[in-house]
């Protein structure tokens, strides 16, 4: 692979930007590195963004929804990058999310980015190259970074850890189970919209509508946001533009309150003290000691030889 200028990238020129997620999304050792020396130097141009988290189960509209609303950001001139976290991605083949034939309107504007899944593998998986592709792209001179994700698994945890707003797409009808709604997403979410708002739907978009306003209302808030819940459409691309106006009230709120750098740096800690975690873990894996001793220690422990916590302790006392 080609060396990446940097000062091509940092002028938004897209072949560099896709060079260097490419190098991110590598599990080769070398291209790692290097993917780390070019952030490393595109570091202090990164964090102007706002970054959206969208979830929702399949068939919620997750692709029409950030189609439409994404051809609302570029038309008002914002650049948007559109990444994806999808666990189910493979090396090869489907994925829950699907390729790139969606959101084909978007893809075709000059203002917008789209990147499909990384697949797992490397260090911190998924999420750790979406987060590092987040920064390449704010490097790039993204604005808006909207990380679309779906309902299952430890994904929606993953990428609500890593944006500044977290949005729960959801289809109009009032029961949580139906949904497969949890309670702990609702926890996450800063905003549900509540989409399909059309036709013979819209009554009970409203009603569902309320239904989650008033779950708001009765789990309280501590924090200066209280969660909200909109309607929209977007196959008819109603509503929008309210979606992205309170967006950008909580960007303000969060701004005044000194809550959206606050909540950036406990997002970085968290990480960095669950990249050590995994880190130790493979420096254990790996350890030509800890692999002679693992069996020995087993056995100890089997055979009620040594207790669990002593046989720990030497194992860890190898590294
Ligand atoms: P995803 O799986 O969450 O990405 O959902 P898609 O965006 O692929 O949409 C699933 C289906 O719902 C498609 O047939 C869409 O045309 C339809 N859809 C998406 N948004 C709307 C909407 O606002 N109203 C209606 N009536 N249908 C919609």
């Amino acid at each position: 692979m080609s060396v990446i200028k940097i000062p091509e990238l940092l002028s938004g020129n897209r072949r560099s930007l896709a060079k260097a997620i490419t190098l991110v999304e590598s599990t080769l050792d070398k291209h790692r590195e290097q993917a780390q020396d070019i952030l490393q130097q595109v570091l202090p141009h990164t964090g102007k963004s706002i970054r959206i988290g969208i979830s929702g189960i399949p068939g919620v509209g997750k692709s029409t929804f950030i189609e439409a609303f994404g051809l609302h950001l570029v038309k008002q001139g914002l650049k948007t990058a559109v990444l994806a976290v999808d666990p189910s991605s493979p090396v090869h083949g489907g994925s829950i999310l699907g390729d790139k034939t969606r959101m084909e309107m978007l893809s075709r504007e000059n203002d917008a980015f789209i990147r499909p899944s990384p697949s797992g593998g490397a260090l911190g998986g998924v999420a750790q190259k979406t987060r590092e592709t987040m920064l390449l792209c704010e490097a790039s001179g993204y604005e808006v970074i909207i990380v679309e994700t779906v309902g299952v698994g430890q994904s929606e945890y993953e990428v609500a850890a890593m944006v500044d707003f977290f949005l729960v797409l959801m289809i109009p009808n009032a029961g949580d189970e139906l949904q497969g709604i949890k309670k702990g997403i609702i926890e996450l979410a800063d905003a549900l919209v509540i989409n399909k708002a059309d036709g013979e739907s819209v009554n009970l978009a409203k009603q569902t509508q309320r239904h989650y306003r008033n779950a708001f209302h009765l789990l309280g808030s501590n924090s200066f946001w209280t969660p909200e819940v909109l309607t929209c459409s977007a196959l008819n691309h109603d509503n929008i533009d309210s979606v992205w106006g309170m967006i950008s009230n909580y960007r303000v709120d969060a701004l005044k309150e000194n809550a959206f750098h606050e909540k950036r740096d406990k997002q970085n800690i968290d990480w960095m003290q669950k990249l050590i975690h995994e880190m130790l873990e493979m420096k254990l894996r790996q350890n030509p000691d800890v692999l002679e001793q693992l069996p020995r220690q087993k056995s100890l422990v089997e055979g009620g030889q040594t207790t669990p916590y002593a046989a720990a302790k030497s194992i860890i006392s190898l590294l």
